[in-house]
């Protein structure tokens, strides 16, 4: 059998990447999600093992203490890691392996993996971004400043990437997203297109 890929997820928060990673599992049995380990609180109807694996700072401490993280960075004051076992176990099974993660993971897994592809989600428009931020409802005005701020940093990190995709409608993210893991991907953005998201996030971050 031959061995899986490594696939990089990233995008703004808010921007919907845990959905459509979501419908990529679903509709494809070849490709797995890894779920990390963070230090932050769940947020309504996130589950233990499911969404995350929730851990107090101590034992994510510890964990890093004990070689379990195949990377972990600090984003907006919490901790967040993808536990490296189920990695290596679900690619040598010939499984896509799916990271969702931020800027400074992707870029430590890359040197650890110069193979993987490093995909990232942008919105329709930063406008919507933002729409969507707030309407999730879940976080505090300023945590949303926060995000919207590091959204604004992490526009520098886009050029790492190998892909683009927009999620404006799920399933065609998604689709996307299969056709890059196939080698079959023919849906390049144009380039004024990702200028403008990254003026518009700092435009935005700066009125915040
Ligand atoms: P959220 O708190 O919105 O679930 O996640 C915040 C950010 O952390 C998102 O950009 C998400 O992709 C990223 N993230 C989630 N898990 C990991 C991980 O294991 N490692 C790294 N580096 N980032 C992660």
């Amino acid at each position: 059998m031959s061995e899986g890929q490594l696939v990089i997820i990233s995008g703004f928060s808010g921007v919907g990447k845990g959905t459509v990673v979501k419908k990529i599992i679903e509709k494809y049995d070849d490709c797995v999600v890894s779920v990390s380990a963070t230090t932050r609180d769940p947020r309504p109807g996130e589950k233990e093992g499911v969404h995350y694996f929730y851990k107090t700072r101590e034992e994510f401490k510890q964990m890093i203490e004990d070689d379990k993280f195949l990377e972990y960075a600090e984003f907006v004051g919490n901790l967040y890691g993808t536990p490296k076992d189920f990695v290596e176990k679900s690619i040598e099974e010939g499984k896509n392996v799916i990271l969702e993660i931020e800027v400074q993971g992707t870029l430590k897994v890359k040197e650890e993996a110069p193979d993987a592809k490093l995909i990232f989600v942008l919105p329709p428009s930063a406008e919507a971004l933002k729409d969507r931020l707030v309407g999730r409802g879940s976080e505090s005005t300023e945590v949303i400043r926060q995000r919207l701020l590091r959204a604004a940093e992490e526009t520098e990190f886009m050029d790492y990437y190998d892909y683009y995709v927009v999620n404006g409608v799920v399933e065609d993210c998604a689709k996307d997203i299969k056709d890059i893991i196939d080698d079959n991907f023919n849906n390049k953005l144009d380039e004024s297109f990702i200028k403008k998201i990254k003026e518009d996030i700092k435009a935005f971050s700066k009125g915040v």
